[in-house]
């Protein structure tokens, strides 16, 4: 599985026969609620956060541009199928590239887009974003390169995984295109706690509930369809750990509950119907934080130890068979994560 929330694109690696299946060009289009449409970005090496589309009488909202500026002028083109209202506001509900990198092909589409995010999000957009185009240009060429390399020198390739490689290779060197091109969009209305928006006979409120995913993560709530969009707070089937802030993320989630929710869109993957998975997450941070707790009052402060002297007194294994329902892929991942996890946490206790 190569998804990350901040999709990482520096390192080319081998592209493996199953990986090769799995890399179709998917960008399934579902609506959640009326007038509520989700496209998941589910393509490797694409896999993008998710972007909602919110429609009022008057106008659009748009939750998220994802990560390849093609694609979000692809996602723009079935906006126009779905509404002949313009997108008047852009929300990025956080930093990380693969929400934020496809904001030039709205801004161009419609000309007088409002650009929103908290302030803190804006920030770090604009210490990490705004020259990540120029950075990660040549890890782009890389990856061709390394496909390139793949196609010719694996026999074991079968033809219709070699056609997919192909297909992937056209998409890398699209997107390579798009990031020679690509200029930094950045907010253009900053808020600290929130604000509320009116569509035209429907109101939106986007509120900043606290740390978490980062520490700029704002979440949308559509009050008359009764749909909350969580952005990475959320992020299933595994919670994205590479980075944040675990303890105060426990409490963040616990205020998203707070809000009369039907449909909860999390930051990649499918629409929830309830809560069941957001008490999975925040019970698999608190037992995460309370085992790293018990080890450090054994051991003394974090500050003086290492997170070797942590791991293998931590042990979430409890929790993999509900994250994975069986699928050996996510088990697998789940290892890995759970691996993140610890580490984010010692980190946050190293900091005490
Ligand atoms: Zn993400």
């Amino acid at each position: 599985m190569r998804s990350g929330t901040w999709v990482s694109i520096g390192i080319a690696l081998l592209w493996s026969a199953t990986e090769v299946a799995k890399a179709e060009d998917t960008r399934p289009v579902s609506e959640v609620a009326a007038g509520v449409h989700l496209i998941e970005h589910r393509s490797a090496p694409f896999e993008g956060g998710n972007t909602i589309v919110i429609i009022g009488s008057e106008s659009v909202l748009v939750v998220d541009s994802g990560f390849i500026p093609y694609v979000a002028r692809e996602d723009i083109a079935t906006i126009a199928t779905l509404t002949d209202k313009p997108v008047r506001y852009l929300l990025n509900t956080h930093w990380h590239n693969d929400h934020v990198m496809g904001n030039q092909a709205y801004a161009e589409a419609f000309p007088g887009l409002i650009i929103l995010a908290q302030e803190q999000t804006a920030r770090d957009m604009d210490l990490n974003i705004a020259q990540a185009a120029r950075r990660t240009l040549p890890s782009w060429r890389a990856q061709i390169e390394q496909v390139d390399q793949q196609v010719s020198s694996l026999p074991q390739f079968e033809q219709p995984q070699r056609d997919t490689l192909m297909a992937l290779r056209n998409r890398l060197v699209t997107a390579e295109a798009d990031y020679r091109e690509l200029t930094y969009r950045a907010p253009t209305l900053r808020f600290e706690r929130g604000l509320t928006l009116d569509l035209g006979e429907r109101q939106v409120r986007i509120e900043h509930l606290g740390r978490g995913n980062t520490n700029g993560d704002s979440v949308l709530y559509i009050g008359d369809a009764k749909v909350l969009i969580s952005g990475d707070l959320l992020v299933y089937p595994l919670p994205y750990v590479h980075d944040g802030y675990a303890s105060e993320w426990i409490d963040t989630l616990q205020r998203l509950r707070d809000f009369d929710a039907q449909i909860i869109i999390p930051g990649h993957g499918p629409a929830l119907s309830d809560w069941h998975y957001l008490d999975q997450v925040r019970a698999l941070f608190s037992a995460a934080i309370e085992q790293v707790n018990t080890r450090i009052s054994e051991i003394g402060p974090a500050e003086f130890r290492t997170l070797a002297e942590i791991e293998g007194h931590v042990d979430l294994s409890s929790f993999k068979a509900a994250f994975a329902s069986g699928d050996p892929e996510i088990a697998a991942e789940f290892d890995r994560m759970a691996g993140r996890l610890v580490r984010l946490v010692f980190k946050e206790a190293s900091l005490r």
